[in-house]
């Protein structure tokens, strides 16, 4: 066994990781960062791409969004389309706010380019000790063999799947949960974007999603029914689907190969408190929250840069922002979880006509609502494009 010594292990390099990792570098404070997948693999995987303009600034004002800030085409509108006609919303004329369009993979292949400290790429069995001691000490392997390194701290940014939220003792800890009871259709075509940002179509056949991800790609989601699977859904099914719920009289979406498929549970959950004994959480290993409403990666961030700063507090002798860490990040994951919740019933529940018509009365009214009073609207566009305002 290789054994070594370092300040923070950072384990997982996503978004939060990554981020947490690049900060402690700069701020002089030794880490190591842990990830169980390849580089090559990490800096492809696709999945985020809305990233709101107080997380961008975060980042810029950090020094590691230079690229993102060069690169991303910023949105500040979308297009309802709902009873055959398009809405078209501009929150950033209400906010002043935009979304910087960014896929994931450039993010973290950004972050993983600017970090200049120590990370090992396809680990495996990643084991924690003695987190309520003051030496913890986190053991894996390699294909060189096992490792331990003992450390004063260990960051748990490994993600829903992760191994680190498993190390919070039931009795001390609450993980809230809810589940959506449909599920999302993720896809990804090789087909040219059908309109410049993105489409939400709230439609009795369930919700569909255009959004624009480069000039060659375009993502979309369909709303499915709980239980199903890819293989309920052929190419033909798809298309068939996103031409109906996104149907307008002269808006055809373009098609193309499909080149991902895959069907996300749409669940949340939240773990409170998000640290136990020298173990602090960031990101989805600490709160999932479904795509609805492009939040995760956002949260993701804004966790980071509390753990970093709280870090560096706890190193120049502040140990009370390491103590507060938990209670500083839940109010903006319960904010967005709120939000996410709400934007849900919107958008899926037009489809519950046969089912439970009262509520896709109420979906409709919610809708006429947010399209017929500037107030409704405001207040939709300030959660719609986020803020990490403390409330
Ligand atoms: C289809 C889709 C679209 C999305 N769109 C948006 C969007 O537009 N905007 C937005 O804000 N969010 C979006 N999200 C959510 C966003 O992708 C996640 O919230 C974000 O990836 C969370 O970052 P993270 O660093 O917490 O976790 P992750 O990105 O999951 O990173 C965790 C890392 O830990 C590694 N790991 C796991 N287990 C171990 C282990 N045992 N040991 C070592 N390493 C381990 C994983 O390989 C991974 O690299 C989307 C998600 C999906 C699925």
């Amino acid at each position: 066994m290789v054994a070594t010594r370092t300040a923070v292990v950072v384990v997982g390099a996503g978004p939060a990781g990554l981020t947490l990792a690049n900060l402690l570098r700069r701020a002089g404070i030794a880490c190591v960062l842990l990830e169980e997948q390849s580089r090559a693999f990490i800096e492809q995987r696709p999945r985020a791409g809305f990233i709101e303009e107080w997380a961008v600034r975060g980042l810029e004002e950090r020094g590691l969004g230079e690229q993102l800030v060069a690169k991303a085409p910023r949105h500040e509108k979308f297009e309802f389309r709902f009873a055959g006609r398009r809405h078209t919303f501009n929150y950033g004329h209400v906010t002043g706010q935009r979304h910087f369009v960014y896929p994931q993979q450039l993010l973290v292949t950004d972050l993983v380019a600017q970090y200049t400290g120590e990370a090992v790429f396809e680990v495996s069995d990643v084991r924690l000790h003695d987190l309520t001691s003051a030496s913890p000490a986190v053991t894996f392997r390699t294909a060189g063999g096992e490792h331990r390194i003992d450390c004063d701290f260990v960051a748990g940014c490994d993600g829903a799947r992760g191994v680190t939220q498993g190390h919070f003792p039931a009795e001390s800890t609450v993980k809230a949960h809810h589940d959506y009871g449909i599920g999302w259709l993720a896809l990804l075509a090789e087909a040219p974007p059908s309109a410049d940002g993105v489409l939400f179509g709230i439609h009795p056949r369930g919700f569909g999603a255009h959004m624009a991800r480069t000039p060659d790609v375009t993502r979309f989601y369909l709303q499915t029914a709980e239980g199903e699977t890819e293989a309920d859904w052929p190419d033909e099914r798809v298309w068939e689907e996103l031409q109906a719920r996104l149907a307008v009289p002269d808006g055809p979406i373009t098609e193309g190969r499909l080149i991902e498929k895959r069907i996300l549970d749409m669940h949340n959950y939240v773990v409170e408190p998000m640290s136990h004994g020298r173990l602090h959480l960031a990101g989805e290993s600490a709160h999932l929250v479904a795509p609805i409403a492009a939040k995760g990666m956002n949260l993701a961030l804004h966790d980071a840069f509390l753990l970093a700063d709280a870090f560096q507090a706890h190193y120049a002798g502040d140990p009370s922002r390491l103590a507060g860490y938990s209670a500083a990040c839940l109010p903006l994951v319960w904010q967005y979880q709120e939000f996410s919740l709400w934007l849900s019933d919107v958008f899926h529940q037009t489809a519950a006509t046969a089912e439970n018509p009262f509520l896709a009365r109420i979906a409709e009214a919610r809708m006429r609502r947010l399209l017929g009073s500037p107030a409704a609207a405001a207040a939709f566009a300030e959660l719609y494009i986020g803020s990490n305002a403390d409330l």
